[in-house]
């Protein structure tokens, strides 16, 4: 079905449709003023040509308004987190009541960690993907150890059978049949951030449920990519940042699912703060802690404004071209990436991403034989900006809102020269 020639890649981008989002976009170029061909959008996206209106909009109104702004401003502080809410929700697949913009990624996870891993004496442990993102890893054994528990009893791997690079849901199941009644809850990544595989959540969840479990992901790499669909996956709580496939800036705030079930579950522990305090009284300052319903009444503090400034104005580009849309390019993409490493026929690379379409986002990791580095350095040098993993991994992530079908074609090329020299 696809060739391999650059006519071919440029036949694609004249008939997508979704062609025009590239030029919303400021792409990175090279000292010379040539675009360089920017892979890298799971780590961080790239910046909307919006982006700085939204943000400059937000200064225009704290400079003519002052404390004013959080009322008057064209779009006001106070419930500024709530012009997000419902295409965040659309993006997660869940409802608006049940999810929220705010803190970051690792500290939403400490917070949902505190509410859904209430541990006893005989049910304690956490199963976590194996090959977890650090940061994951950290939150998740700080969790334990915080409730006296030894990351070495309680932490739990589900990991890719020997020889093998993929974790198989079998092995989960085997996991759960023979310490099921000692685990308290599964924390797994949506989308695994070095081998590019995408669990399917809910039959994780029905299987975490059956044995009593809580279960949470972390989309950090699914959210903007895949559709997590998170409402109907049953999922207890989810977290996500916002800078990689949403294309908010370095740093920016998270989001944070709840499912509905929990929206005014009171038996849950929580840390809290005066922002997820009932809006009526929330100025009376004296009130006890009244938590809103739903995945509001786990916020904290009053948020930044210009960071929500950013995020406003990347999930308008998505809502634009339509989240559905995006996905369909998407898994065309990245089929088309695919297809090219398939064409080189060369032993000295090899994608360890699932093959199947729906067990994967944008994103291939591509292992390089005997762990050179060089070859990502040659990469880079060539032109690609794309991300490399120890040992030896490289990952390229055609993100459809930016990436084209020629930008794909041109890392081959790329990629088939630096591999003969
Ligand atoms: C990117 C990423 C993070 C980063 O966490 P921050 O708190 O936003 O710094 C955490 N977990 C995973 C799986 C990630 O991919």
């Amino acid at each position: 079905m696809f060739q391999n020639t650059l006519e071919y890649a440029k036949k694609q981008d004249a008939n997508d449709p979704l062609a025009s989002f590239r030029n919303k976009f400021h792409i990175p170029k090279d000292t010379k003023g040539n675009e360089l061909v920017y892979l890298c959008g799971n780590s961080l996206g790239l910046q909307p040509k919006i982006t700085s209106e939204y943000i400059s909009e937000s200064l225009t109104d704290w400079a003519n308004l002052g404390v004013d702004g959080h009322t008057e401003a064209k779009h006001p502080w106070l419930p500024y987190h709530e012009f997000l809410t419902e295409n965040m929700a659309k993006i997660v697949g869940a409802k608006p009541s049940e999810v929220v913009v705010m803190n970051t990624l690792t500290t939403n996870l400490h917070l949902m960690m505190v509410s859904f891993f209430q541990p006893t004496k005989t049910k304690y442990k956490i199963v976590v993907e194996s090959d977890a993102f650090p940061s994951d890893k950290y939150a998740v054994e700080s969790q334990l150890k915080f409730h006296g528990i030894d990351p070495k009893q309680g932490l739990i791997q589900w990991a890719p059978r020997e020889d093998e690079d993929l974790c198989r849901f079998e092995d989960l199941e085997e996991i759960m049949k023979n310490q099921g009644d000692e685990i308290a809850l599964l924390m797994i990544g949506s989308t695994n951030y070095y081998t590019g595989q995408s669990f399917p959540l809910k039959k994780i969840t029905e299987l975490g449920h059956k044995y009593g479990c809580m279960v949470g992901f972390d989309l950090a790499h699914g959210a903007g990519n895949i559709q997590p669909n998170l409402h109907d996956s049953g999922a207890d709580f989810a977290v996500w940042c916002s800078y990689k496939y949403l294309n908010s800036g370095p740093g920016s705030l998270g989001g944070c699912f709840v499912h509905e079930r929990h929206a005014n579950n009171k038996e849950l522990n929580r840390f809290a703060g005066w922002w997820g305090h009932n809006k009526k009284t929330r100025f009376n300052m004296r009130k006890d802690f009244d938590a809103l319903p739903g995945a509001e009444g786990w916020q904290l503090s009053n948020p930044p404004i210009l960071s929500m400034a950013a995020i406003r104005a990347s999930l308008d580009t998505f809502a634009e071209a339509g989240f559905e849309n995006l996905l369909k390019k998407s898994e065309k993409l990245t089929g088309y990436l695919e297809f090219l490493l398939d064409e080189m026929q060369n032993d000295a690379i090899r994608v360890i991403t699932p093959r199947n379409p729906e067990e994967r986002g944008c994103q291939l990791s591509i292992q390089v034989k005997n762990a050179d580095k060089q070859l990502f350095t040659k990469l880079t040098e060539a032109g690609v900006i794309s991300d490399w993993r120890e040992p030896d991994v490289i990952r390229i992530a055609p993100a459809p809102l930016y990436n084209n079908f020629e930008d794909v074609y041109k890392f081959s090329e790329k990629l088939k020269k630096v591999l003969k020299k």
